[in-house]
């Protein structure tokens, strides 16, 4: 198949390509969506043949407008509400009861559907000239998610109708995932929006186990995604537990062929290969490069990635939450 490449200018070319149902990699502002038309079953089956994606794992809808939530959802309770008004357009899903009108490719047979109203106005634009979109992130099933159109076109030329490219994607990780169809919410994902400014606005929210730890056994995930693994360069990725001395005389020590993705302050101290990631207490930075630095690291053919341990406040859950998918929950606990 040939993929078009296009420029943010070519919204109308995009928007009648989804029109006749067809895919279309699209920039939002957290990472590049793999797009079709979000009512048309058929279209959105061929987004989980490009990706190589499990058909049990649902997708997110994106919506240009508020108004057109009616048509998509049975019910939006007052939480919602309070939730859209705080943080859309943005980085967060939410999951609510499904329409009728929702194809079951979309929900993956769930009763829920997951809605986004993003920020980026190239998206927006899209939507708005063509329909509500489902959308994964475009990159190959497992592999880590792409934040730029070039990345995109690694894993999908070929396969899908065209790339919209819109640069470089602001956030960097993808969109809190929240639930509100559990008693209490509940954060599936955490991303973008974090759980301390969504417990701001709405109260008591749960983070869901499987944010932070591996499911167990025989237990089934609220979100099917969670169950995958997810975000892997090639690379092996090792995690690393300690203080920064404790970081850089380990990774100076190490032999062969292997990168280290460390904090702009100790760049001077490391003597093998590097990535910064941002200073320290610069969670957003991280969040932004992280799935880049993953690329990169493979596009260098680096057979191993030593990174801290990323702290769990904040919008760092969300690297923490991608990182330790991409090292299998592997974490080693740096001594003296
Ligand atoms: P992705 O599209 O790859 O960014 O992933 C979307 C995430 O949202 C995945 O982890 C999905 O499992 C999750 N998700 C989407 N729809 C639902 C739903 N109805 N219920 C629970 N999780 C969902
Ligand atoms: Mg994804």
């Amino acid at each position: 198949m040939e993929t078009l490449l296009l420029n943010r200018n070519q919204t109308d070319t995009a928007a009648a390509i989804i029109q006749r149902g067809g895919l279309v990699a699209v920039p939002t502002e957290t990472v590049y969506g793999l797009a079709a038309d979000a009512l048309n079953g058929k279209a959105v089956a061929k987004i989980f043949r490009a990706k190589g994606r499990p058909m049990d794992n649902p997708l997110i809808v994106h919506i240009s407008e508020i108004a057109q939530i009616s048509g998509l959802v049975s019910d939006f309770p007052e939480k919602a509400q309070k939730l859209a008004d705080a943080f859309w357009p943005g980085p967060l899903t939410i999951i609510l009861p499904k329409s009728d009108r929702i194809p079951d490719e979309v929900s993956a047979g769930l009763d829920t559907v997951a809605i986004r109203l993003p920020m980026n106005e190239c998206a927006r634009e899209l939507i708005a000239k063509s329909a509500p979109l489902a959308a994964p992130s475009a990159n190959l099933s497992g592999s880590p998610s792409p934040t730029t159109a070039e990345h995109v076109k690694k894993d999908m030329y070929g396969k899908i109708d065209a790339i919209l490219d819109g640069g470089d994607c602001e956030v960097g990780v993808e969109s809190t995932v929240i639930t509100l169809v559990t008693e209490v919410p509940r954060i599936l994902r955490p991303g973008g929006i974090t759980a301390e400014q969504i417990i701001g606005v709405i109260g008591e929210t749960k983070i869901d186990d499987a944010v932070l730890n591996p499911l167990k056994d025989g237990q089934t995930a609220a979100s099917p995604g969670m169950k995958y693994k997810h975000y892997s360069p090639k690379a092996n990725v090792v995690l690393l537990k300690g203080n920064s001395d404790q970081f850089i005389r380990y990774v100076n020590r190490q032999k062969g062929n292997p990168v280290v993705l460390c904090y702009e302050e100790e760049m001077q101290r490391i003597h093998i290969d590097y990535f910064s990631v941002g200073k320290e207490n610069d969670y957003s930075t991280q969040a932004h490069r992280l799935f880049a630095l993953l690329r990169d690291a493979d596009e260098k053919a680096y057979d191993t990635i030593y990174a801290h341990c990323p702290k769990t406040d904040g919008i760092s859950l969300a690297v923490y939450n991608r990182i330790i998918r991409a090292a299998g929950f592997e974490v080693t606990e740096l001594e003296g």
